[in-house]
């Protein structure tokens, strides 16, 4: 071997050394962004229902940052050397993949070319084509707490320039409908300003967040609250938050009306009637910050009117030594079903209509699928309930043979009507988003 050579084998030696981990590295990435796209197609993870990243393959630069960035997991990997979103059902609109990007690849946009959103026309100052008419939180597009108190405050801010006084007797200066996150940023805003105010909620203060599974570590970024100050923390336990909203709307006085929803909002003489199932309220402006869960879907049958039967969770630990039915096959289901089952002395049995479970996120597929395994949970596949009566339920299997067994609790989960209609009977005007932004 002459000297020339042995420097091309020694250089080849040190580069191969250097390179073939990478590459191997690399290889095994590919392999498992491969399998976890399978799976992702298999549990329908990869039809986002609302806002999901889109990666310009012209920009993208295999950075990577996008998904270190991510906290809900696999929404991107890196295949074929390019970020690809491949659960873009599991976003939640953080946007963190978004700013992340150091070649502006990433946009995050409402729906797909097969599945439209509906979104409410807002201008900069969240008011609809509705004059007085103005809706905040994530039916505006927007998801997460920090946007909504961010945007409780701009909504307020804006309508304090604009004057905001009704001198109309009797008469809201604003009547804010829902008290989740955007709709309680709202009304510390302007009661803070000294706004003559109304608060109004379907179920209870909290929204959303009321209903996340316990113990969930919320992101919330640091965000300014009102009659609190700066929560600066990134993440906090949903119930401490929960007794924080509650302590700073004691301190602050606020009162709403919970267990009262609006049923329609009509203008008439420079204000607005809001009607709810208990009365008529009055007001110059009106802020609709009721989210996009929607109204609860009902199955239609009978008994469902029971006290015993409900549409979500909040505590488990009121149900101990129950037989509990749970109805439905998506996360809300499953988290719902694991949860019941970890309290004493409680049967749980979903009732399913599918033959297995499609659109659950992969870390509730493994919890479900274990807790299936030890028994905690029985499912009883290609099922629907039929009936509820006081002590039991019936349902009915693929060939037709009605099943009753005994029952001290329903959880229906499926799915929510959005709130379209009700925008629509307020005279607001709805785009549908195929795949683009805001
Ligand atoms: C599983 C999950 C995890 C999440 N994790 C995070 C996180 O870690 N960090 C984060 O920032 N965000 C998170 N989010 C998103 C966050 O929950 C929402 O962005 C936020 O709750 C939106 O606030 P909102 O006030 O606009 O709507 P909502 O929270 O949905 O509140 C709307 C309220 O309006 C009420 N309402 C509805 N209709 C009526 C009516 N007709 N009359 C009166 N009241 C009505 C409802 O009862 C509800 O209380 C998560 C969401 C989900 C689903």
């Amino acid at each position: 071997m002459d000297e020339n050579t042995l420097v091309y084998v020694i250089a080849a030696v040190v580069i191969g050394g250097v390179m073939l981990p990478f590459i191997l590295r690399m290889k095994q990435q590919e392999r498992n962004a491969e399998i976890a796209t399978i799976e992702a197609k298999e549990a329908g993870l990869d039809e986002p229902a609302t806002m999901h990243p889109v990666v310009d393959p012209e920009r993208c630069i295999s950075t990577g940052s996008c998904i270190d960035v991510c906290p809900e997991g696999d929404v991107l990997v890196l295949k074929n050397g390019q970020a690809t979103p491949i659960q873009p059902a599991c976003c939640i609109g953080h946007g963190l993949c978004e700013r992340a990007c150091p070649v502006d690849a990433i946009q995050l946009v409402f729906g797909t070319a097969k599945r439209g959103v509906d979104l409410p026309r807002i201008k900069q100052n969240f008011e609809t084509n509705v004059p007085g008419l103005y809706i905040v939180g994530e039916l505006a597009g927007m998801g997460l707490i920090r946007n909504a108190f961010e945007q409780g405050k701009q909504v307020v801010d804006g309508i304090l320039k604009e004057g905001s006084r009704s001198r109309e007797a009797g008469a809201a200066d604003l009547l804010v409908i829902g008290c989740g996150p955007a709709g309680l940023a709202t009304s510390l805003f302007a009661m803070e300003n000294g706004l003559g105010l109304k608060t109004i909620e379907r179920e209870d203060i909290g929204g959303t967040v009321r209903l996340f599974p316990r113990k969930k570590l919320v992101m919330t970024h640091p965000l300014f609250v009102p009659g609190y100050g700066r929560l600066t923390g990134p993440e906090i336990q949903k119930e401490r938050l929960m007794d924080l909203w509650g302590e700073i709307v004691h301190k602050a006085g606020l009162k709403v009306n919970t267990q009262e929803g609006a049923n329609s909002v009509v203008p008439r003489d420079g204000g607005f009637d809001v009607l709810t199932p208990l009365g008529q309220y009055r007001a110059k402006r009106v802020i609709i910050a009721i989210g996009r869960r929607g109204t609860p879907r009902r199955l239609g049958v009978p008994g469902e009117e029971l006290p015993k039967v409900l549409y979500n969770l909040s505590e488990a630990e009121a149900f101990t030594n129950d037989h509990i039915m749970i109805v439905g096959g998506g996360d809300s289901a499953i988290e719902a079903a694991i949860a019941l089952a970890e309290q004493p002395g409680n049967r749980v049995t979903i009732s399913y209509r599918q033959d297995k479970f499609a659109r659950i996120k992969p870390a509730n597929r493994d919890r479900i699928t274990a807790a299936i395994d030890k028994g905690a949970v029985e499912v009883l596949w290609n099922t629907t309930l039929q009936e509820i009566t006081p002590t039991e339920v019936r349902y009915r299997d693929r060939s037709g043979t009605d099943t009753v067994v005994r029952n001290d609790a329903a959880f229906i989960f499926a799915g929510g009507e959005l709130p379209t209609a009700f925008l629509k009977s307020c005279g607001v005007q709805i785009d549908t988003k195929f795949g683009a932004p805001r």
